[in-house]
């Protein structure tokens, strides 16, 4: 913190000399690019954190450029007043692009949304109100304390305020719980919905954050330009946007921000070439992409990759405190639940109830309907009929996220970390129990958001501590061995406090050693308290550490009771002859068909 602060100084101190040496016609090229870089910091926001395509950045951008223009030369109103409606105006746009997203993403968003920037172009080319093609040019210079704002030297330290200001929030988004859920969201959503986070909440927030930071750039334009027509807001300077932030680093703020400041620079410098600057412009960002995916932001980590001394070891498993045993209520229970995909019945009248503290072993040859099972228990499917209980409570129809705050948590049989984020990330993600609506505190207590952070911060570490993961704590989790992977999967859930914990083979790719430590730390989390259903392929393991097991076959519950009676149960012999129980991880590592 405090180095960052050493390099940030003479930064500010050099940003705030900077037009001392300036020529007018180059301070206003400045002062363009500060724009775009608040432009970008924004789109890098919604992009690259969240994670959803933006191609309406622009039109954001042009939407708060029109409104000043429109009200101030329509209407009279003052330049602020007209300012603070415009960048509404801006959010709500981010609003309306936000929906399709609900629905819709990656390329689809991207069309959807490049659509409504060639609307927006449109209409302004073609409205009255807006000047069509030739604009509007009588908006008036920015009253403030009588200081004389057509200067571009004086209009630059208004801007430097406004960017230092929406920087610094950008920052702490991204480095926040909301700007962890974000990027949990664009690694995986389901796996983010699973812990906690609500989806379609955070993609409305990305775009809002793109509207809120599209609105002010256009703001800025608009007093210092005082003039705006279509051509600014067009689909090339939305490329232009797009090249900045992937060059720059789309996931870094400050990579946006170098992008930004560095290409509004050489476009300044080929402005007598453009058309070939434009093509220019397309094949670096064809190379960065390919060889540079995290952009100039990206680059020092890929030269100085990190010599480690030492290879991390995974330390040993801390058992939890044990607790003594209560009533044995029963906290899970199906009742006589039917999942249907079109013509395929994946699971027909499933009835179990798990009473507290209980392993309960899931077993049934491949395709009986165990993830299927699990899905509809964890909320990524909503059955076709019957009823699942929690504690008593239906909650059937249950977004995951909802179902995470209940005390619902679940692994996959693929592991699905958060692979851009750190082991650290992905256990802060499951720490944070916070409903997404707590996001206005973002604006208004900040300060509590950063104490809220600095507890989840400690809270990991003890996390981490427990399952032995604390060397590992940042690295990446593809660059771990499978088994500590799958470690990371149980000790993220287990973050999440959950007092029903869900666990969809975990012992597959494992070998000995590691099966045995995953049976002790299993056994620790029923003994402190909380249920675990595991669906395991393992016969040994399903034997030594469940205290009841339910048969699954075609979608029908075919046994039920101790291991060691289902184990001899003639209809569980015949239902696995021919899907023999010796070798079937391997099988199952094949079997691809998607395990949400
Ligand atoms: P298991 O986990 O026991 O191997 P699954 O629950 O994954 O089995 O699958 C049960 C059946 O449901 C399989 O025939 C599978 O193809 C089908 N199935 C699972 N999910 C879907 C889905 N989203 N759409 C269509 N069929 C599905
Ligand atoms: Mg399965």
């Amino acid at each position: 913190m405090r180095r960052r602060l050493l390099l940030l100084a003479p930064i500010a101190v050099a940003a705030w000399l900077l037009p001392y040496g300036l020529g007018g016609y180059t301070m206003h090229v400045v002062d363009v690019a500060v724009i775009f870089a608040v432009l970008a910091i924004g789109l890098g926001l919604t992009m690259g954190v969240a994670g959803q395509i933006n191609l309406a950045q622009v039109a954001f951008f042009g939407i708060g450029a029109y409104t000043v223009a429109i009200l101030t030369s329509r209407t009279g109103l003052g330049f602020w007043p007209a300012a603070v409606l415009a960048i509404l105006a801006s959010i709500a746009a981010g609003l309306l692009v936000g929906i399709p997203a609900l629905r819709m993403q990656s390329h689809y968003l991207g069309i959807v949304t490049l659509g409504l920037a060639l609307g927006f172009i449109n209409w302004v080319t073609n409205a009255g109100i807006a000047g069509r093609a030739e604009g509007i040019s009588d908006i008036p210079v920015p009253p403030l304390f009588g200081i004389d704002l057509s200067s571009g030297y004086l209009y630059y330290y208004l801007e430097l305020a406004v960017f230092a200001l929406v920087l610094v929030f950008a920052l702490f988004v991204t480095r926040s719980p909301l700007g962890r859920r974000l990027r949990a969201m664009r690694d995986d959503d389901l796996a983010a919905g699973a812990l906690g986070a609500e989806i379609p909440l955070l993609r409305m927030t990305a775009f809002v954050l793109s509207g809120l930071y599209g609105g002010v750039a256009g703001v800025l334009y608009a007093g210092l330009i005082r003039f705006v027509a279509p051509e600014t807001f067009n689909i090339g300077n939305m490329f232009l946007l797009l090249a900045m932030v992937i060059i720059g680093g789309r996931a870094s703020i400050v990579g946006c921000v170098i992008g930004a400041l560095g290409l509004a620079f050489v476009r300044e410098a080929l402005l007598d070439v453009s058309a070939f600057a434009q093509l220019g412009y397309g094949i670096v960002v064809v190379l960065v992409v390919v060889f540079f995916p995290k952009g100039l932001a990206g680059l020092p980590a890929q030269v100085f990759r990190r010599k480690t001394g030492e290879r991390p070891r995974l330390s040993p498993f801390v058992p939890y405190d044990e607790v003594p045993p209560a009533d044995a209520r029963s906290v899970l229970e199906i009742d006589q639940v039917t999942k249907r995909f079109k013509g395929l019945v994946a699971l027909q009248d499933v009835s179990l109830s798990v009473p507290a503290r209980q392993i309960r072993g899931i077993v049934g040859p491949n395709g009986s309907g165990k993830t299927t099972l699990f899905n509809v228990i964890s909320g990524f499917y909503t059955a076709t009929a019957g009823r699942v209980r929690l504690d008593g409570a239906s909650v059937g129809g249950l977004a995951p996220y909802r179902l995470s705050l209940k005390g619902v948590a679940r692994t996959f049989q693929n592991l699905r970390l958060f692979e851009d984020l750190t082991v650290r990330d992905n256990i802060l993600v499951a720490l944070d129990r916070t409903r997404t609506s707590w996001i206005w505190r973002y604006l208004a207590l900040p300060w509590a958001v950063s104490r809220y952070e600095r507890s989840l911060r400690g809270r990991a570490d003890e996390v981490l501590h427990r399952f032995g993961l604390t060397e590992f704590a940042d690295a990446i989790p593809r660059s771990l061995p499978y088994g500590i992977q799958r470690r990371v999967e149980i000790a993220r859930a287990m973050a999440s406090l959950p007092s029903l914990l869900l666990l969809d083979e975990p012992a597959a790719g494992l070998n000995g050693d590691e099966v045995g430590r995953l049976a002790e730390i299993v056994r620790s989390i029923r003994d402190s308290g909380v249920t675990v259903v595991v669906i395991e392929h393992n016969m040994g393991l399903v034997m030594s550490l469940c205290d009841h097991v339910t048969v699954l076959s075609g979608g029908r519950v075919i046994a039920d009771g101790p291991p060691d009676e289902v184990a001899v149960d003639p209809r569980v012999v015949e239902a696995y002859l021919g899907d023999s129980m010796a070798a079937p991880t391997e099988r199952e590592a094949e079997h691809e068909h998607a395990d949400r």
